[in-house]
């Protein structure tokens, strides 16, 4: 039977255990999944970290770095080697969308897409009012920081979060074909969810929602069902939520597990709950 991780980092991610690849592997293989992506945090274009409005560690640690690259790629090639014959491993990246950097991200994808077999594509990254770009998911504090709004007016702050998964739908939409592409972690705007007591998307939301799920069918895109949320304390849930899950399920979207580890012991993390709820 297929067991599959969609979504996994290495040591590169600079924000996670500095374990090696091939321990990453071993515990996957030992838990019986016969399908793992390595889907790293792909280099921030130049310009984006050269105009960085937000925390500067969230600057230097959010992804790999480029001149890591080609150690990346090397660590995933010695793996597939390595243990090809016990468990499919494709080669990924995680990207992060940025509405102002479309054609930055668009040619390092083209220029890697011979190489890339599946990406995740996630909105870590979001423009508040003041026109800064700022993470949603780094700690709670920034998150009040950027987006004040966010204990007055959650609604809002959801409203720009899905606003710019749909961007990024678009822009998806111009990728090269032969890429696999995963829409990640649907809803981690409520990474805080318990910090900040936030309500559930009102109807207006829910219409969004509604929106990418339909253009998520459309262009045969998947969806990363990522378990890490339920071992953060502030959140507790797996992203996307059950009721997103049941509507995506409804239209047919492919649903992919992914663990989202950063460190070793993390792999196959809740996967029996996420089995169980992808497979009511
Ligand atoms: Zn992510
Ligand atoms: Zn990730």
């Amino acid at each position: 039977m297929k067991k599959k991780d969609g979504h996994t980092h290495t040591r590169f991610s600079h924000h996670g255990s500095h374990e090696k690849l091939e321990k990453y592997i071993e515990r996957a293989i030992s838990l019986g999944f016969t399908e793992y992506v390595v889907t790293e945090h792909a280099p921030l274009p130049q310009k984006f970290l050269a105009e960085f409005t937000g925390p500067t560690d969230s600057r230097d640690n959010s992804a790999m770095h480029l001149d890591e690259l080609p150690l990346y790629q090397q660590d995933v090639k010695a793996v597939q080697e390595k243990y090809g014959s016990q468990i499919s491993i494709k080669s990924g990246f995680e990207i992060d969308y940025l509405s102002d950097y479309e054609s930055d991200i668009r040619q390092f994808i083209i220029a890697q897409s011979e190489w890339l077999d599946e990406l995740v594509l996630s909105v870590h990254f979001l423009p508040n009012h003041d026109a800064f770009v700022a993470p949603i998911d780094y700690d709670p504090e920034t998150l009040n920081t950027y987006f004040p709004e966010i204990k007055q007016a959650p609604q809002s702050v959801f409203k720009n979060y899905f606003d710019t998964i749909q961007k990024s739908l678009d822009f998806a939409e111009t990728l090269p074909k032969n890429v696999v592409i995963r829409i990640g972690h649907m809803t981690l705007i409520r990474k805080y969810q318990k910090y900040f007591n936030l309500p559930k998307f009102d109807s207006n939301n829910q219409t969004l929602i509604d929106q990418l799920l339909l253009k998520i069918k459309q262009n045969d895109f998947q969806l990363d069902f990522n378990t890490a949320g339920f071992a953060k304390s502030y959140n507790g849930e797996a992203y996307p939520t059950p009721d997103i899950v049941r509507k995506g399920q409804q239209l047919g979207i492919k649903f992919v597990y992914g663990s989202d580890a950063h460190e070793v012991s993390a792999i196959g993390q809740f996967y029996d709950l996420a089995e169980a709820i992808v497979s009511q």
